[in-house]
């Protein structure tokens, strides 16, 4: 198996910041360089990367998202969270981030989030280096 993260997520919709989390995983395994997969198992969640520096940017994201794929819009899904998978087909469920000198190669601005979009819940994310 895969090394795996524990999210605990506490609102419907959020980003949660699991970037320091991916990093212990890749200096657990000593790898100095590579490509570190990062999956999200759910169908109600996704990942992204996108700016950690100001959280008005994931604000934005989920704001958007809100307005794009509404909790009500006469889906045919009758579990009443249909919005939830949309948004994590939109936002994708996983991603790849190169390993060089044993650290994550990020951008400055750039961090790996968790995207619930059907909370709270304890979810599991993968990562394979
Ligand atoms: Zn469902």
């Amino acid at each position: 198996m895969p090394a795996s993260i524990n999210v605990k997520t506490t609102a419907r919709n959020q980003m949660v910041d699991i970037t320091s989390l991916v990093q212990k995983e890749i200096s657990q395994a000593g790898v100095l360089e590579g490509v570190c997969l990062v999956y999200v198992p759910h169908t109600t969640a996704g990942i992204t990367i996108n700016e950690g520096a100001d959280p008005s940017v994931c604000s934005d994201i989920i704001d958007l998202l809100n307005k794009l794929v509404p909790p009500d819009a006469g889906y045919r899904h009758l579990e009443g969270n249909a919005d939830s998978h949309i948004k994590a087909s939109l936002t994708g469920s996983s991603v790849s981030v190169m390993i060089e000198n044993g650290r994550l190669l990020l951008g400055i601005w750039q961090k790996i989030f968790f995207c619930e979009f059907d909370g709270p819940r304890n979810r599991r994310v993968y990562v394979k280096i």
